[in-house]
């Protein structure tokens, strides 16, 4: 008998373009053979729609607008209506509403199997803050960071900058605490910017992490599993512009490379693989994760950069491009993940 595979993307983020993308890649490499495949869209303002609604989606690429603002109930009463006979969902959605651990908690109250970190992972995972002070307890290298709320910023702004800028020196990342696609960070080389910097990371979050900027190398390594997790080879992003900014990530005509795999020393490619299972672990990760570094240029050491509990799925990402050179077609790791899906879920019932 196939599986009722409900893949669901778009969503409230800021990445919902993104996410249509991860999900058109997935829908076309699940086997039709194994799988009854259930695309389910949520409009940008949380509606769920299923069926010819879900595909238009998909083929407009996020220029459906949906209802301005829609309530709770009809919020409820257009899940109710798409979420009913799926043995399994795949949550292809990245960022707030999705990679966050609330849409997680809604298939943990439904009590459906779901691919990917559970609650805790996720929200851990897209808290840079929190993330960060994980991976510190767990004797995970970290870059020198601090943080602070919009509300300490607006009371005793003067004092933080001078405290934080004696403490870190310049350059300095500032970064809204929840979010990805490096929308709402500024690489700081001058103090007059700092003030800006955190202005506009406060437009997406209330709390500010503030982390001392280094001349680094981009690595990264894709993991898959849930108690024993395995790592992939690692890759580097060459980018094409001063950080990997939001358009070096996406924008057709970007200058960014993968290089797969990261030419690395051997005892390095070891060290990276090990430091992402590990990074993988300190937060309970399940499923699957990207896990970002840094290669500081300077003393040649690694730092855990982040974790990505739902990285990007388009044909052009890291994470099964990875899994590809590590030897795994995108439907075997597809076919993998709707496994840990349920051995997880049998595990908690
Ligand atoms: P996101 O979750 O949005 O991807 P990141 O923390 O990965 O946010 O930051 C985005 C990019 O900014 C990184 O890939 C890197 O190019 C640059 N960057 C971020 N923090 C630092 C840092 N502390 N030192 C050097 N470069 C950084
Ligand atoms: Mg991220
Ligand atoms: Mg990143």
């Amino acid at each position: 008998k196939q599986l009722a595979v409900g893949v669901v993307f778009g969503g409230r983020s800021g990445e919902h373009e993104i996410s249509l993308r991860s999900a058109a890649t997935i829908l076309s490499a699940l086997d039709p053979e194994k799988y009854h495949v259930i695309p389910i869209g949520i409009t940008r303002s949380g509606v769920w729609v299923a069926g010819p609604a879900a595909t238009e989606m998909l083929s407009l690429g996020g220029q459906v607008g949906g209802i301005e603002s829609p309530s709770p109930a009809r919020i409820l009463a257009s899940l109710s209506s798409v979420l009913g006979e799926l043995d399994v969902v795949i949550p292809v959605l990245h960022g707030t509403y999705g990679e966050d651990g609330t849409i997680q908690g809604l298939f943990e109250m439904m009590d459906i199997p779901y691919v990917g970190c559970g609650v805790l992972a996720s929200a851990a995972g897209m808290d840079k803050i929190v993330m960060k002070q994980l991976f510190r307890q767990a004797g995970l290298p970290v870059v020198e960071f601090r943080w602070f709320t919009s509300h300490a910023w607006t009371t005793e702004g003067d004092a933080l900058q001078s405290d934080i800028l004696r403490q870190l020196g310049l350059p300095v990342f500032v970064k809204p605490a929840n979010l990805g696609s490096s929308v709402g960070i500024t690489r700081v080389d001058d103090p007059a910017d700092f003030a800006a910097a955190v202005a506009l990371a406060a437009q997406y979050d209330r709390r500010i992490i503030v982390e001392k900027g280094y001349d680094v190398r981009e690595i990264e390594v894709s993991v898959l599993g849930n108690d024993q997790p395995e790592a992939s080879v690692p890759g580097e992003i060459i980018s094409g512009a001063a950080f990997y900014d939001y358009a070096d990530k996406y924008s057709p005509d970007s200058q960014s490379q993968l290089v797969i795999p990261a030419p690395l020393a051997p005892e390095q490619i070891e060290d990276v693989r090990r430091l992402a299972v590990r990074a993988f672990q300190a937060i309970d990760g399940a499923g699957l994760a990207r896990v970002d570094f840094f290669l500081l240029r300077q003393t040649n050491t690694l730092m855990v950069n982040e974790i990505n509990t739902m990285p990007g799925f388009t044909r052009i990402s890291m994470y099964p491009k990875l899994w590809e050179a590590s030897g795994w077609s995108l439907p075997a790791v597809l076919d993998r993940l709707i496994e840990l899906a349920f051995a997880r879920h049998a595990e908690k019932s």
